[in-house]
């Protein structure tokens, strides 16, 4: 029997009403033959609002009673799925993610799933049941405590499990119709991706499209298990994400991300090891450096700028300010109005002047870029807060072709 794996995101399962659509889905999944195992996040904006409420009774962070806390939120929607698939006449069986057998690493807030052992998902369904697995969660094996995947993670939780059950297919439902070239709030005739590789899918999701969680991303190539995003309010095909793609288009589409911000050290010396002393206690206090830029070095001294997400700046200041000490620099400064903008596409491998390109719109724009960076498939620049919607409308517009999707008699 095929086995999908569904997950439905918070606003998918934000009220009474919106539950009792999900059991209806589901239930007719189940009903058409197939085994679900359905994973959901936390209902509508839970998980922001439980944060909140921590922030009001604590000024300190508590990584492990904030997980306890957080981890209540899918348990609520867990349990009201079961019920409301049950009232259907289908058996079903909630389990968290401590209960599903999904063992991470002990780290509170950003812990990364080691194993899943799954016996008591697979039972559920050999049974008969459809089997709903609270999403974003697990249990460390050393600490013994319930942990937290990252903000999104239940994208993590769903590809995780569909890989270790070897599901046909991972259906991540969400509040839009799949990935899109860009942000259709910005630019209002993106159009819906059809077909994404991991690759590029991956690419996209590091690069601030907050569609699916990079995490999952990597599950589903690794275990290769095509991901189906997708509206949870229509029955409209969404984005496949696979492993080959039916059209080889140049540009896939244009991710951009307003969460980081830009820290410059000053007058640095420039020698041999200052890199190294910056950046190892950079990465001791878990700060997740982006983008790295050294500047033209004059009279021995040079400039370092790095990105780094906004809720990491304390951390990085930090650290920075006493290395700038150390090495008897000029001093750290953190500019939080800079945002990056990406263009993502396998195509652009075997297509030369891709960059070039990029440049020159940004340029006929009247938008500086402030740091660069690439990889095989992609290319991201920084530039300021205010440019970024200008930046992305103006990147569409002029890569518009290399988007397209080959028209049927193009052969
Ligand atoms: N509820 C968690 C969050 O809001 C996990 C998820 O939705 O995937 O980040
Ligand atoms: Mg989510």
């Amino acid at each position: 029997m095929p086995l999908i794996v569904q997950k439905y995101g918070g606003t998918s399962v934000a009220d009474a009403d919106r539950i009792r659509d999900v059991a209806k889905r589901v239930v007719d999944t189940f009903r058409a033959g197939n085994e679900v195992v359905v994973v959901v996040s936390a209902m509508g904006r839970t998980t922001d609002d439980l944060i909140d409420l921590a922030k009001r009774v604590a000024d300190r962070d508590h990584p492990r009673e904030m997980d306890m806390l957080l981890t209540a939120g899918e348990r609520v929607s867990m349990a009201l799925c079961a019920m409301a698939i049950e009232d259907r006449g289908v058996p079903a069986m909630s389990l968290t993610g401590s209960q599903a057998g999904i063992l991470t690493t002990a780290t509170h807030g950003q812990a990364e799933i080691v194993e899943i052992s799954g016996d008591r998902v697979r039972a559920g369904l050999d049974s008969g049941k459809v089997v709903i697995v609270a999403g974003f969660q697990g249990v460390s094996p050393d600490s013994r405590d319930v942990t937290t995947l990252g903000r999104g993670g239940s994208d993590a939780t769903a590809a995780a499990l569909a890989a270790v059950l070897g599901a046909d297919v991972c259906e991540i439902y969400t509040d839009v119709d799949g990935v899109f070239t860009a942000d259709p709030r910005i630019v209002p005739d993106a159009r819906k991706i059809d077909e994404i590789s991991y690759q590029e899918m991956l690419e996209m999701s590091v690069a601030g499209s907050g569609v699916l969680m990079g995490r999952s991303v990597e599950f589903g190539r690794r275990y290769n298990i095509p991901i189906h995003v997708r509206s949870s309010f229509t029955t409209d095909m969404g984005t496949w994400v696979k492993e080959e793609t039916m059209e080889e288009a140049i540009i896939r589409g244009i991710a951009h991300d307003t969460s980081e911000a830009k820290v410059t050290v000053h007058g640095v010396p420039d020698k041999p090891g200052v890199a190294a002393t910056l950046f190892e206690p950079l990465a001791r206090a878990g700060v997740n450096v982006d983008m790295i830029v050294q500047n033209v070095s004059r009279d021995g001294i040079t400039d370092i700028s790095f990105t780094v997400p906004k809720s990491s700046i304390a951390s990085a200041l930090d650290v920075a300010g006493s290395v700038s000490t150390d090495v008897g620099a000029g001093g750290v400064d953190v500019d939080e109005d800079i945002a990056k903008v990406s263009l993502v596409g396998a195509g652009m491998k075997s297509e030369s002047g891709i960059a070039a390109k990029m440049f020159r719109i940004l340029s006929d724009h009247g938008i500086n870029i402030e740091m660069i960076s690439t990889s095989p498939i992609r290319i991201s620049c920084i530039v300021a807060g205010g440019d970024i919607e200008k930046a992305v409308r103006s990147l569409h517009d002029g890569f518009q072709t290399a988007m397209a999707p080959a028209s049927e008699g193009d052969g």
